[in-house]
């Protein structure tokens, strides 16, 4: 049987990681600028007296895709500056490397269990009418154009609670405990270089979460299975400007070149082996109104219910594109700028997870449930476990959600952050058991 948290810690983690999480949510951070997130991540870790160890220690540094530019690197290092992210560990996030991870050696022998939680946001305009709870409360996002619409500041203040709950019990809590904060979910990119860095390469026994998913309030499954394989890539076409009244046949046009993809990538053939999915979130062309277009650029996503399936699209979107191109006589380039794998849970270990979580009052648990459409890069650390031996299990934690995953009114019901926190620790004390 493995060791209950004592209530009144239980309860002193969960009124902090709500308040951690309203601060998250005001300060969102997008994939690979998380300078601000990871370096409390660090701080907290430390002040809980646990090993940590971040930025190129623990990221593959030439693994990362999807980088943002210089200039946004250096503007997003000054505002955590700006906003309090702690110097002792900010340097070490350096250009883009923000990942920590933090390790609680238990005082009795077990296996080395690890948690894996997520801490970007995403380029969304966050909803700031008085309908919209976290701008009704004063926590909405206080930059422009960013909002934590996925949850991964819940993710994040989660990790933290259950880290704060497990060092109360470092005296009886067996094996070891690391806690893996990734940075970069959204895109597909934080996960390879950790992976690559050699993090779960000693892990016996693996969990990553996620709030919400069409899980409801105080109930959890212990495994989901079903992610898709998902591929993003960019493509930025160049052609030539030309005065478009006066020499229309001088310039080629890029924007042309463009929108004749978009319409194709959505026609691409479905496979027959499984669900695809194709999708263009952005496009952007031209430079005047007069001026034939010399530039486009698109985001591109392709998905699909095997890697198989995902290579197929992609390779079929490849066609399109530089099918787009050659008909309008401009140039594309495409980047793969992520990637997420699929992977599946370990029933065994979803078995484990399940008991830890029956064991809270009022919290209904499920075993095997199916992702719908969804990709998550926490799968290329499933596998990573997995071909060395060890187990993996994908979970999640109910919540009702003010509006879906991605948009502008996403919220969770705060009431499900301190079950949360017990499940996680319950879940992290009952993997340790050898
Ligand atoms: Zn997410």
């Amino acid at each position: 049987m493995s060791v209950s948290p004592p209530a009144d810690l239980l309860a002193a983690a969960a009124k902090r990681a709500v308040a951690l999480r309203r601060d998250l949510h005001r300060h969102p951070e997008l994939g690979l600028t998380e300078f601000r997130t990871a370096s409390l991540v660090a701080a907290r870790l430390a002040e809980l007296g646990l090993s940590v160890r971040l930025g190129r220690e623990v990221m593959d540094s030439a693994s990362r895709v999807g980088l943002p530019d210089e200039g946004e690197l250096d503007r997003c290092y000054r505002r955590a500056e700006e906003e309090g992210a702690p110097a002792a560990f900010l340097p070490a996030l350096a250009g883009g490397h923000t990942a920590v991870v933090g390790t609680l050696a238990g005082s009795r022998p077990g296996p080395v269990v690890a948690l894996r939680v997520d801490m970007d946001a995403l380029p969304i305009n966050e909803d700031t009418t008085q309908a919209h709870l976290p701008a009704r409360e004063g926590f909405v996002s206080a930059h422009p154009g960013v909002m934590h619409a996925c949850g991964h500041d819940v993710h994040t203040a989660l990790g933290l609670g259950a880290a704060e709950v497990l060092s109360g019990l470092r005296d009886r809590l067996k094996g070891t405990v690391k806690f893996v904060f990734q940075p970069a979910e959204e895109g597909g990119r934080g996960a390879v270089p950790m992976v690559k860095a050699g993090v779960v390469d000693d892990v016996d026994r693996f969990v990553a979460i996620h709030v919400g998913t069409g899980v409801a309030s105080r109930s959890a499954c212990a495994a989901v299975n079903g992610h898709l394989a998902s591929i993003k890539l960019d493509a930025t076409f160049r052609g030539r400007a030309a005065h478009a009244g006066g020499q229309p046949d001088q310039g080629r046009n890029a924007l042309l070149a463009a929108s004749e993809a978009v319409q194709a990538l959505y026609g691409i053939s479905r496979h027959h082996a499984g669900r695809s999915r194709v999708n263009v979130g952005t496009l952007a062309a031209g430079s005047g109104r007069n001026v034939i277009a010399d530039r486009a650029f698109m985001q591109i996503e392709v998905r699909g219910e095997s890697e198989e399936i995902a290579e197929y699209m992609l390779r079929r979107a490849e066609a399109v594109l530089r099918g787009a191109a050659a008909m309008q006589e401009v140039e594309v380039e495409i980047k793969t700028v992520g990637r997420t794998t699929t992977a599946l849970s370990d029933p065994a270990l979803a078995r484990l997870i399940a008991e830890a979580g029956a064991a809270i009052p009022g919290i209904g648990i499920c075993t095997d449930a199916h992702m719908a459409g969804g990709s998550e890069d926490a799968t290329y650390f499933m596998r990573r476990v997995q071909e060395r031996g060890g187990q993996a299990a994908y979970a999640v934690i109910g919540s009702d959600l003010a509006s879906g995953h991605h948009t502008p009114r996403f919220d969770i019901d705060e009431d499900d952050i301190p079950w949360g926190i017990e499940f996680l620790a319950r879940t992290l004390l009952r993997l340790g058991e050898p």
